[in-house]
């Protein structure tokens, strides 16, 4: 039995894009669907205020003048984060694009920060594991935003464990129904970095990567591994491919695993092709837990990413919280 810190509180709600896919309903009904199944009264499950990022922490990974974008795109309230040249995906122009809204930078500073703090609380083993709902920006690029994704707190928390930790074998899994671009091409070519990701197709589905020959660059060759499924794949077709992330974890013996669970393969999410079930999330969180004690002292930092039906993304991540806290 373990406990989770989960970082959650209003200052999340500010994240939230006017018109857009990613507001705060899906949130709401995680919250509700916590109090219905009891968790908190078990005890196991405590919240942990968010926090706000610095600088310093944004310029591990992104570049100066793309923080420095951010912030005078949230002054001014309008436009596009990604200079509205995001990958035009299937004849969908804009999929991919970010707009920008007053306070955008600090609603993404909480983001960013409340992913960082979930790593110090369990490097620092005040929870045995950690859970940012709102993380798992995995589309922004060091040099710009993307996809909604205004930084990337993966990427961040990675590099962020690298320097302050000294960790020399971070492993990134990401369930989420698209690719995480931004994590996996800004660090191909770093040999502490190994990635799997399950995703639909990038041939069917934004941003149309994250194919299987793909697996990094340079001296980090063989450190990432992309298990693109079929649309329309279901529970099984994901275990099978989550065996292969099984093996590699226990190849490579992570001392860190952070495990993006993006609710948006399960089926009838309005932006996915997949048809997984919430038994997905139950079956890889059982099998990641399992790893990390047996690897790495438990430590999985869980991020929440996409995942657009609501009902939905409440289902999955109920498992999520569930299989960390058996
Ligand atoms: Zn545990
Ligand atoms: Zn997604």
């Amino acid at each position: 039995m373990c406990n989770v810190g989960m970082i959650l509180g209003d200052e999340f709600k500010k994240y939230s894009f006017p018109d857009s896919p990613l507001a705060n309903e899906r949130l709401e009904a995680f919250q509700q669907m916590l109090e219905k199944e009891g968790i908190f009264k078990k005890g196991r499950v405590k919240i942990v205020g968010p926090v706000l990022t610095s600088d310093e922490i944004l310029l591990l990974f992104h570049t100066k003048e793309h923080v420095d974008f951010v912030k005078k795109a949230s002054e001014q309230g309008f436009g596009y984060l990604d200079y509205g040249d995001a990958p035009v995906c299937f004849g969908l122009r804009g999929y991919g694009e970010t707009p920008a809204f007053k306070g955008i930078f600090e609603a993404a500073s909480y983001l960013v920060g409340s992913t960082i703090l979930g790593l110090d609380m369990l490097m620092r083993k005040e929870f045995d594991h950690t859970f940012n709902p709102i993380g798992g920006t995995h589309h922004a690029r060091r040099t710009r935003s993307e996809g909604l994704c205004v930084f990337n707190d993966a990427a961040i928390a990675i590099i962020y464990a690298k320097k302050t930790y000294g960790l020399k074998r971070i492993l990134y899994v990401d369930i989420d129904a698209h690719h995480g671009n931004g994590v996996f091409y800004d660090l191909n070519n770093d040999p502490a970095v190994y990635i799997a990701d399950i995703h639909e197709d990038g041939r069917f589905l934004y941003p149309g990567t994250g194919f299987s020959t793909e697996t990094g660059s340079g001296e980090a060759v063989g450190t990432k591994m992309n298990l693109p499924l079929a649309p329309k794949s279901g529970d099984k077709e994901f275990k099978e491919a989550f065996t292969k992330v099984e093996k590699f974890a226990y190849k490579i013996k992570p001392e860190l695993i952070i495990f993006q669970c993006g609710a948006d393969g399960l089926k009838n999410d309005p932006h996915a092709h997949l048809q997984y079930t919430e038994e997905a999330h139950r079956y890889a969180t059982k099998k990641l837990h399992k790893i990390s004690h047996e690897l790495c002292d438990g430590r999985i930092l869980a991020l929440g990413g996409g995942g657009y039906n609501p009902d939905n993304v409440a289902r999955a991540w109920l498992e999520v919280i569930k299989g960390l806290i058996d």
